[in-house]
Formats: C-alpha cells, sequence, structure tokens
C-alpha cells in the first residue's frame, strides 16, 4: 500500500496546478486594443498561396512509398487537394466578402495496425510541406491532468515548425486508435472519458482558437506566471483549428460484425442477400456507414465531422516483399546505409527478400513484422562484420538462416566475394533506376567491368559510383523517351568513361528524330 502522507506525483501536479491557478489566474488575457490585429491572423505561407496539386500528382508521390492502399491514396489525394484549395482561395478572398462556404474534408482511414496509414499522412504533408503530428486517442483523459491535453497536439504543430504559426495553422493532425475511445451504448457502467475525448476533438475539428500556452501543463503556467510578473500581462497568442486538417484512424476490428448483423436483418427483412459478396472483414469495414460507426460507439456528431472514409487493405506476403523491394524508403536500404558506413557493400538477392517477407506476414503485424524480422536475422551480421576485413555481403536465404557459418566463410573469403556482389549490386542500380523512372536500363558487360575497375581503383562502393555517374540520367533518358519514345537502354562502356558527353549526345540525337517525325 502507499504511503498515506505522501501524496502521488499526480495529486502532486494538480496541487501545484491548483495553487498556480489560484495566484496567477487574474492575468487573463488583456483584452485587444481596437484596430488591434490578432496576433494569430499570421500571413499566408508559401506553400499554400503556391498549393497546384492535382490528385493524381498526390497519389504519384505516394506510390513511390506506399505499396497498395490505392484506394486510401486516392480519396486522401482528394480530400487533401480540396482542403489545401479552399484554404488557399480563402486567403486570397477578401476579408469583407461573404465567407466561402466549405465544410471540412477532415478523413477517417480504417485499418489494421502496420499497413502505412501513418505512412501516408507522413508523405502528404512532406510533398505539401505542412507540419504533421500523431497521437494515439487513448493518451487523451478529458480533465487533462493524468493523460495529455487535446490541445497540446495544436502547440505540438507550432513547436514543429518552430513557432511559425502561418505555417502551423495549414498542419495536418492524425490521431490513431480512435476505435479505443469509441463508447457503445449497451455496455453497462460505460467508459464516459471516451466520450468526452470525443467531444473535446469535435471541438478542436470545427474551429476553435487554442491558446498557445497550454492550460494545463505545468512548464507553461510557470512561463505565464513569471511573464504576468515581468510585463504585467499575459499574451494572448492563439491559432485557430479552421485549417488544420484532421484524420483520424483505427483498426475497428469488430466493426465488421456490426455491418454484418445489420446486412442480415435487412437482407433477412427484405428478401435480398447482399451480405454473400462481402465475407471479409475489409470488405465489411469498406460497407460501413454512419449508423454502424454510431452503434461501434462514436458519437453521431463526432462521426459526422468525418465526412471522408476509407478502409486500408491489410498487406499479405507479396505485398510485404514489394515493400522491401520497390518502396523508396524500403527497410531494407536502411540496412544497405547501415553497411555502407562501415565499408561494406551489403546486396540483398530477391530470394532474401521473399524469405524476410514470408517470415514477416507470420508476425500478423503489417509491414512492422518487416522490422522484427530483418532485425533478428541481421543481428549477427551487424555485429561481426564492422571492423572486420569485410567489404561486401551478399544476403540471400542460405546466409540468413546459417549466419554463423556465413560470417566465418566471409571472413575468409577475399576479393573474389567482394567482385561478385559487386556486379550484383550494379545490377540492382539498374533494376531500382527502371523501377523509379519507368524505363528501363541495362548496363554492358563491359561497362560493368569498367565501373568495378573504376571502383577498386577510386575506392569506392560501386552503388556510391553508379549514383554519381548516372545523376543526370533520369531527366536525360527522360527528354529521350518523351522525344522518341525510347524506353529501354543500354549503358556502354563509353558512359561510364565520360557519362555526361554520352548523354547530351543521345539527347541531342533524340531531338533530331523528333524534328524528322515532325516533318510534313
Ligand atoms: P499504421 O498503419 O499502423 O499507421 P505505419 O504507417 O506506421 O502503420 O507503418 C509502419 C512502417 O511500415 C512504415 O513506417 C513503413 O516503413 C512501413 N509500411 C507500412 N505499410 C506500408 C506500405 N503499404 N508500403 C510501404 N511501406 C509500408
Amino acid at each position: 500500500m502507499s504511503d498515506p502522507i505522501l501524496p502521488t506525483a499526480e495529486q502532486m501536479q494538480r496541487r501545484l496546478q491548483e495553487l498556480l491557478r489560484a495566484s496567477f489566474a487574474t492575468p487573463a488575457p488583456l483584452p485587444e486594443e481596437p484596430g488591434q490585429k490578432p496576433e494569430n491572423s499570421a500571413a499566408v505561407p508559401e506553400v499554400i498561396r503556391d498549393f497546384h496539386l492535382t490528385p493524381k500528382d498526390i497519389k504519384k508521390h505516394l506510390d513511390r512509398f506506399v505499396i497498395r492502399q490505392d484506394e486510401a491514396k486516392k480519396v486522401l489525394g482528394i480530400a487533401v487537394c480540396d482542403h489545401y484549395n479552399n484554404a488557399r482561395s480563402m486567403a486570397s478572398h477578401p476579408s469583407d466578402a461573404a465567407p466561402l462556404e466549405y465544410s471540412k474534408q477532415n478523413v477517417l482511414l480504417a485499418g489494421p495496425t502496420g499497413v502505412g496509414k501513418t505512412y501516408l499522412i507522413k508523405h502528404v504533408a512532406e510533398l505539401i510541406g505542412v507540419p504533421f503530428v500523431k497521437a494515439d486517442a487513448t493518451k487523451f483523459s478529458e480533465t487533462g491532468y493524468v493523460g495529455g491535453d487535446v490541445d497540446d497536439l495544436v502547440r505540438e504543430l507550432v513547436q514543429k515548425v518552430d513557432g511559425n504559426l502561418a505555417l502551423a495553422q495549414y498542419g495536418i493532425i492524425y490521431i490513431d486508435e480512435i476505435d479505443k475511445i469509441a463508447t457503445p451504448s449497451d455496455v453497462i457502467g460505460r467508459d464516459v472519458s471516451g466520450r468526452g475525448v470525443q467531444t473535446t476533438l469535435l471541438k478542436l475539428m470545427e474551429e476553435t482558437d487554442v491558446a498557445l500556452r497550454g492550460g494545463n501543463d505545468l512548464p507553461s503556467q510557470i512561463q505565464a506566471a513569471m511573464e504576468f510578473q515581468k510585463r504585467g500581462k499575459v499574451s494572448k497568442e492563439t491559432l485557430n483549428t479552421r485549417h488544420i486538417l484532421f484524420i483520424v484512424s483505427g483498426a475497428f476490428e469488430k466493426l465488421g460484425n456490426i455491418v454484418a448483423r445489420r446486412l442480415k436483418k435487412s437482407a433477412m427483412g427484405f428478401g435480398a442477400a447482399p451480405v454473400a459478396a462481402a465475407n471479409d472483414s475489409g470488405e465489411m469495414l469498406r460497407l460501413a456507414g454512419t449508423r454502424d460507426f454510431v452503434d461501434y460507439g462514436l458519437e453521431p456528431e463526432f462521426i459526422g465531422r468525418l465526412p471522408v472514409r476509407v478502409v486500408c487493405d491489410s498487406l499479405g506476403e507479396q505485398d510485404l516483399f514489394e515493400i522491401l523491394q520497390k518502396s523508396e524508403g524500403s527497410l531494407i536500404r536502411q540496412y544497405e546505409r547501415a553497411f555502407s558506413a562501415y565499408g561494406i557493400e551489403a546486396v540483398f538477392s530477391s530470394d532474401a527478400l521473399r524469405h524476410i517477407a514470408v517470415l514477416a506476414a507470420q508476425e500478423g503485424t503489417g509491414a512492422r513484422g518487416l522490422m522484427t524480422v530483418c532485425e533478428r536475422l541481421m543481428r549477427d551480421f551487424k555485429y561481426e562484420l564492422p571492423g572486420a576485413s569485410v567489404h561486401s555481403l551478399e544476403i540471400n536465404p542460405a546466409v540468413l538462416q546459417n549466419p554463423a557459418e556465413s560470417i566465418s566463410g566471409m571472413l575468409k573469403l577475399g576479393e573474389e566475394a567482394s567482385r561478385s556482389t559487386q556486379r550484383l549490386v550494379i545490377e540492382q542500380f539498374a533494376e531500382r533506376f527502371g523501377g523509379q523512372h519507368g524505363f528501363a536500363i541495362r548496363f554492358d558487360p563491359l561497362a560493368v567491368d569498367a565501373i568495378l575497375r573504376m571502383a577498386f581503383e577510386k575506392n569506392i562502393p560501386a552503388r556510391d559510383l553508379c549514383e554519381s555517374l548516372f545523376k543526370d540520367y533520369q531527366f536525360g533518358l527522360g527528354l529521350i523517351a518523351r522525344n522518341s519514345g525510347q524506353s529501354e537502354f543500354v549503358i556502354p562502356v563509353e558512359a561510364v568513361e565520360a557519362p555526361d558527353r554520352v548523354l547530351s549526345q543521345w539527347v541531342v540525337a533524340s531531338y533530331r528524330t523528333k524534328e524528322d517525325h515532325e516533318k510534313p
């Protein structure tokens, strides 16, 4: 049992806050002087003034990183473009004109863990150039004493951009685990705090001014008290949530049952059978309507503020394989970089990626399983190889299954093994280049030898050498593809020796071909 005399940390925090409030509550924000602009009427940032993306641009960008989730990419693309187009036109709208009508396109993403929900939002925010914060709904309690304060999210947005209010007001707030604060009405003794959090979130999603100094957290209260002592007033800095885009998500595991029950009931009632088509839980989620979310325990006003709803697919073995192979954010690139920092050129065979994907799928945590499995499989290599005389590492299933044996073999083998790995690295460079830029390249065998020789002479990894030699090729070959329709290129040895000269010759020739074609 705890000591009855000593208060708990929470009690202590509460008492301190009460004391601070009682002593300094009077420094209420000073009334604004007439004609004085509120401090939150920040200028419109460039990223909003210049926002001209289309939903297709957004999907195309997301495709580079996120595998599958096509529906979510489209829906997000549309919602995000509507949101920022509206923000742009409101910004250019004269303040005395009638306000433009617009209902905010806040989004609800449903789907299991580890399928890319956060990853999608992170990349959307990066593309647009606005800050993004994420929190779990479960961390907020109604009072804000024990858990976090919902308003903290807005303050976090401001911190993310170092106090740039102009930009922060257009940020994205992403709240996960929203299904965990649902409070089904048929549960006896139901948890009221979930409803409380929904109501608070609702206020934020509608439009409200959030004080940039938190009401409840101790440091900001002390800061406010100190400011009052110094200046005799506390500045009223607020941020309006009108332009903040809210995205909420959750697994909604049991929602499928509610939908199925409803469909079954209506099928019995009207003699139709729409249930048959929807047999897996993802399909059921897709059929969920507002009524189902309310039955699940979300308040009608709350779900009403989330007009855009989309389901993310669960990921199978093939998807996980493609994440490793194709996503620009693939974990494999991270491993390659980690080894490269020790001067080791690592290359994963396609079979190795398949092996990892199979094990990761068994974890049942979506793409998160990839991290767990890779960490486990690669641990010995990451520990034993740095500092040893190994400069290349070819990962295939056999190597992954017998790490100890493979490592001692690698330590014995020398230059020859390194060369064969480097050939693979060059092959993979060509494959990735094709995947990323939409046209195929292949190296002539003499070009491969030349790259290997050059990498050896300059003592740099073959992958780095390829990246620097052919850094302009994506643009040049893109031009050629547009001019002549050519979509496959063989890189000759001359291009290794003089990459820029060869590329410009090709580009010039392609313009001639184009002119010839266009001649009447
Ligand atoms: P959640 O759906 O739970 O929000 P995350 O987006 O946080 O999952 O996924 C965790 C990590 O797994 C991401 O950072 C990303 O590296 C990877 N990942 C998840 N889904 C995908 C996907 N569809 N395509 C590519 N990578 C993915």
